[in-house]
């Protein structure tokens, strides 16, 4: 269990709702947060600087909820979640709920209110080119995650030269891993990848078919998931060296969820003949 923050009900009257009337009148909101947070660094110091100062953050979802005009307290819950935890970076995660009181339905009601969860969760990536300027287009994979609020990359491994896998006739391939956290669910970090991918791939050759950028995604916490378009952990990780390589490097005790080995024990294990030109 997580240590926690908890606000509640934070009055705050603002204009938010579908009808024009509501958004010209505007009408009360009560606001409640989780914050989860590692406390126990403040509970040895005593001191403000090592937790998270509640009373700026009241005033923070204050200010949030009065400047911005939603038709939906989903959306505004949404926001104000990305607000959150875009600013105030000690926080991994929270629950926020927006009750909205004077609701209206025409019915007696006591009060109507969403409730969403999020957080920054923890995935690594695989970057492969051989096209072009490979290691030009590996960093612009990374910079476009660095440039994204969503993301905050925590470490890149070194860049490995390998000979291709599958269709053997084209040229060496450059390699890399990365650990980000992200805000992204699953299905929305593919979005986002393949959109990099679409960036700088204006042509595609098939399947192991040469191209300037391919990023895949290997672990995202630990889930496992079995879409049509989405496997998670990475379906053949354990089968490329070219992966293993250089995941090791940032994540040698990373913990296979389905396999239930590390990444070193992966790394030693690779069937086939080696990829990595030495
Ligand atoms: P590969 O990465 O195997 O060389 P592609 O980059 O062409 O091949 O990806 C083919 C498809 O793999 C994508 O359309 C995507 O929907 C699917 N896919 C399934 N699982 C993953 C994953 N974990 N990461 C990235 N793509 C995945
Ligand atoms: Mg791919």
């Amino acid at each position: 269990m997580m240590d926690k923050i908890s606000i509640k009900r934070l009055e705050v009257f603002a204009n938010h709702g579908v009808l024009k009337e509501e958004r010209e009148l505007g009408q009360k909101f009560y606001v409640s947060c989780n914050l989860y947070l590692d406390i126990r660094k403040a509970g040895k110091t005593d001191s403000l600087e090592d937790t998270v100062d509640y009373g700026k953050v009241c005033f923070r979802m204050t200010r949030f909820l009065t400047e911005h005009v939603y038709k939906l307290i989903e959306t505004a819950a949404e926001e104000l979640a990305n607000e959150l935890l875009y600013t105030i970076p000690q926080i991994t995660s929270l629950d926020l709920e927006i009750e909205k009181p004077w609701a209206p339905v025409g019915l007696p009601l006591e009060t109507v209110s969403v409730c969403i969860s999020r957080g920054w969760h923890e995935a690594y990536i695989a970057l492969g080119s051989n096209l072009g300027d490979k290691e030009a287009y590996l960093k612009h994979g990374i910079q476009s995650m660095e440039q994204s609020k969503d993301f905050r990359v925590k470490s890149v491994s070194s860049f490995l030269t390998t000979r291709p896998y599958g269709m053997k006739e084209q040229d060496n391939f450059l390699n890399g891993c990365m650990k980000v956290e992200t805000l992204l669910m699953p299905e929305e970090l593919l979005d986002f990848l393949q959109g990099v991918e679409r960036s700088v791939n204006r042509v595609r050759q098939g399947k192991w078919g040469p191209r300037t950028l391919d990023l895949d995604i290997l672990f995202y916490d630990d889930i496992i998931m079995d879409a049509d378009n989405l496997k998670i952990p990475h379906v053949d990780l354990q089968n490329r060296d070219f992966v293993l390589e250089p995941l090791k490097q940032i994540a040698p005790n990373y913990y296979h969820p389905v396999l239930h080995e590390t990444i070193s024990r992966l790394a030693e294990k690779v069937p086939g003949e080696p990829t990595i030109v030495k």
